[in-house]
């Protein structure tokens, strides 16, 4: 019996949530976004559960030309473009679409004649003012773009949402006013949906949509998790019960003894800690679930090591499973409780993490066929 930590990843979880992106926006292509390797998944095994997208996207030049290298050939969009003149041949000959985000994109593209012209978006900055053409400058960048010879067809237009996640907040619509301003001009494809968009602001489903996240069946909702949205957890990170000390009334857990045991009773320790990925700020209380009942984490998280409080859990054995998130207990929760988001929790899964794989084709849950 393996006692370390394990990540099971539930490629029929993927595979579902990508036809729950469909059900949302039966219209619009799916651009299903894989960066910093599948959000922790593994982007060669969520490769094989991505069958349905219309197209894959990833931040870097460098995440793209590894997923040709694993012999994905299928559309590819690189979310940041290319900074170097070496970079835009690469891409060209690897048949990869650029998002063109700033002048200096703009004028690098220009100035070259590429081994074959590329596929480009223009990246409009509508109020995140992160990356992008600012909107006001965006009928001219468009049209420098277009003209470029590096560049095949018409550029299509970009954005990227800052406050979707929140369904009162009306700067979504801002957004999407400024863009479609643009867009009178220019004319082109529209991709603006992120995960929440998707789930959230219809009017912003456009030609392509972006999911990261929810393909991973994690909500990017406020206060919402998964489940809610239809989707299916695709990683659930679990461990073992490796000892259970019988504790006396004072005793204190832990490192710096932040917490204190209230009467005699039973303090279980699981093997994983923030070496894991787990989040060193998970508070005592923060949930965890054994023998399918959730129990409170207690004291600090260490290296390798979690405390649990087993007082309503008697049945609790050394080698029992620990789920520390995932089917039954969602990330979301986790995260909320350690001030971060489940983004950061899947993306940070450490490298020493045994990590598994269940089958794109066995849905579980759901009725065959
Ligand atoms: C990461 C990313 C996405 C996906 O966002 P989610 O919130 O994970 O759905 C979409 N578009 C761009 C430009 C991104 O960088």
């Amino acid at each position: 019996m393996e006692f370390g930590p394990r990540a099971l990843i539930d490629l029929a979880a993927v595979a579902h949530n990508v036809r729950r992106v469909r059900e949302c926006v039966p219209k619009a292509r799916i651009m299903a976004v894989v960066k910093a390797n599948g959000y922790g998944h593994g982007v060669a095994r969520i490769l094989r559960a991505l069958g349905d997208a219309d197209a894959l996207a990833v931040a870097r030049m460098a995440e793209a030309l590894a997923l040709r290298g694993l012999g994905y050939a299928g559309k590819l969009v690189v979310l940041e473009g290319s900074y170097q003149v070496a970079e835009l041949r690469e891409a060209a000959r690897a048949g990869l679409t650029l998002v063109v985000h700033s002048d200096e994109q703009i004028r690098l593209l220009a100035s070259r004649r590429l081994p074959k012209p590329i596929p480009c978006w223009l990246k409009v900055d509508t109020g995140m003012h992160r990356l992008g053409v600012r909107w006001d400058r965006a009928v001219a960048a468009h049209r420098a773009l277009s003209a470029s010879p590096a560049v095949v067809g018409l550029p299509g237009l970009m954005t990227h949402l800052a406050n979707a996640d929140d369904v009162a907040d009306p700067f979504t619509a801002e957004q999407m006013t400024r863009l479609l301003q643009v867009h009178s001009e220019t004319g082109g494809e529209l991709s603006v949906s992120n995960s929440a968009g998707i789930l959230a602001w219809p009017q912003t489903h456009g030609d392509w949509v972006r999911p990261g996240i929810m393909l991973y069946g994690i909500s990017p909702m406020l206060g919402r998790c998964g489940p809610d949205e239809g989707l299916r957890p695709a990683m659930t990170l679990a461990s073992r019960l490796v000892a259970i000390n019988p504790c006396e009334a004072g005793d204190a857990i832990g490192y710096g003894s932040t917490w204190r045991c209230p009467e005699p009773m039973r303090v279980g320790v699981a093997a994983c800690g923030y070496g894991d990925g787990y989040p060193r700020h998970a508070p005592s209380g923060t949930p965890l679930l054994i023998r399918e009942r959730p129990v409170p984490l207690i004291g600090r998280v260490s290296m390798d090591l979690i405390a649990v409080d087993l007082r309503d859990c008697p049945g609790a054995r050394v080698g029992d499973p620990v789920v520390l998130w995932g089917e039954g207990l969602p990330a979301e929760l986790i995260a909320e409780r350690a001030g971060t988001i489940a983004y950061e929790l899947v993306c940070g899964l450490a490298a020493r993490v045994e990590v598994l794989e269940s089958a794109v084709s066995r849905p579980r849950g759901e009725a065959l066929g």
